[in-house]
């Protein structure tokens, strides 16, 4: 099947404008980070502003203003104890660079703590591009290849506590931290844990001398319905990863949140050389900065939290709605992260990436994770954009599977009634 190159020009709200003048309905918050919309106001004006004063100034050896603010902004609402920041650029970085401060953190403790050289991940988990963030992922397509060049890390099944128990008490001596995707695992497809996994994994890490490293890149600024997601289970981790829509989704910035026993391990004499070396170019960008603290104050000022509350209610009901067609095998939801999972097919047929195309004919960009189909539009979505989204969804799913299984001569899961349909 062809695919049409998409070029977007512009963009307004909810909403992605082609080259052509042609509207989409952004269903994927482009990659999962926009918050408030696009181009809303008051971002836009706060970029601009910035622009006006400095663009980019390096945070080595110096600082700036709208940093150190967004520092204190987000340890005012990021889960108690986690009251140091460290920025980076990506989802990716920020999980870099918690897994290099856990490692070294045990480093400087010494004895015979730095034998914790590993790290504990779940299965299906991601956590970025990056060599350190493909060691603790746990998704052969994307990771196997790479096997050669990664560290040692103890794979365990999401939501299997007993197993955590197990492999924690097997290496406690050589485990450095425990790092996972709380209460949601995204890019296996929306993987919800049982509730009550992510307190008793933090409680099993305190047992056990481990520090547990929460990844929020995809679930945090909302996306689960609270501002954070380690919230819901009254968890702190020991380090924070934060990126996409910490800017509202407008740039590239991170932030590795860290609390202060960690911070302190770093603190020493210059000869001692404790510091944590690690530092890219554009990290704390003063731009990012501006449009991230420019966000967090519109979350404030329209209530976004509360308002969304309702729609991920309707989303609840309709995906069940969803979940009842013949096509869908499950519907995981957390807050507004849905995947609508189509169930085992030969990868041949690409169903998710069909779906895609027939969604992208009615108004509406998706993305698929294999054969799982992910929604998640920006928090400001009006529930009648919400509604279009679920209807086109479910229409571009069932125009998609005829198709889908004539082309590739499959039988089996198909019925005549559904070809009638179509
Ligand atoms: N961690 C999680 C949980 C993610 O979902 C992602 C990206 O989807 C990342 C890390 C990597 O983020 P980035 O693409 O910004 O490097």
């Amino acid at each position: 099947m062809a695919e049409e190159p998409l070029l977007i020009e512009a963009a307004e709200g909810s909403e992605l404008i082609d080259t052509e003048g042609r509207r989409y309905l952004d269903g994927v918050s482009s990659l999962w980070c926009n918050v408030h919309g696009h181009r809303h106001p008051a971002i836009d004006a706060a970029v601009r502003e910035q622009l006006g004063r400095v663009a980019h100034s390096t945070m080595l050896g110096l600082s700036h203003p709208w940093a150190t603010e967004l520092a204190a902004r987000l340890v005012e609402i990021a889960p108690p104890g986690l009251n140091r920041v460290f920025y980076s650029d990506s989802g990716s970085t920020a999980v870099e660079v918690a897994l290099k401060m856990a490692f070294q953190y045990w480093q400087h403790r010494g004895g015979q703590h730095v034998r914790k050289t590993s790290f504990i991940s779940l299965e299906g988990g991601y956590h970025g591009d990056t060599l350190g963030s493909v060691s603790v992922g746990g998704m052969p397509l994307f990771h196997s290849t790479f096997e050669p060049l990664l560290f040692r890390s103890h794979r365990v099944e999401p939501g299997n506590l007993d197993q955590v128990a197990r492999v924690l008490a097997m290496h406690e001596e050589d485990v450095a931290a425990i790092v996972m995707e709380p209460l949601v695992q995204g890019a296996a497809g929306m993987v919800t844990h049982p509730p009550g996994f992510l307190r008793a994994v933090r409680r099993l890490c305190d047992r056990h001398g481990v520090l547990l490293i929460c990844d929020e890149v995809a679930t945090g600024f909302g996306r689960t319905g609270t501002m954070f997601a380690c919230e819901q289970e009254g968890v702190s981790p020991d380090l924070l990863c934060l990126a996409k829509g910490l800017t509202g989704g407008y740039m590239p910035l991170a932030a590795t949140l860290a609390s202060e026993r960690i911070y302190e391990a770093f603190l020493g004499s210059h000869a001692e050389f404790k510091t944590f070396f690690h530092g890219h170019t554009y990290t704390g960008n003063p731009l990012a900065c501006a449009a991230a603290l420019a966000s967090l104050e519109v979350f404030e000022r329209e209530r976004t939290l509360v308002r969304l509350q309702p729609k991920i209610r309707l989303l609840r009901e309709w995906m069940s709605q969803v979940e009842r067609m013949r096509e869908v095998t499950e519907v995981r939801q957390c807050g507004l992260m849905v995947g609508i999972d189509l169930g085992e097919h030969d990868p041949g047929l690409r169903l998710g990436h069909r779906v895609v195309l027939e969604a992208r004919k009615r108004g509406v960009i998706v993305r698929p994770l294999g054969d799982v189909i992910i929604l998640m539009p920006p928090l400001s979505i009006s529930k009648q954009d919400l509604r279009r989204l679920v209807e086109v969804v479910a229409k571009a799913i069932r125009a998609a599977y005829p198709v889908a299984e004539l082309d590739a001569g499959a039988k089996g899961r198909l019925d005549a009634a559904l070809l009638e349909a179509a």
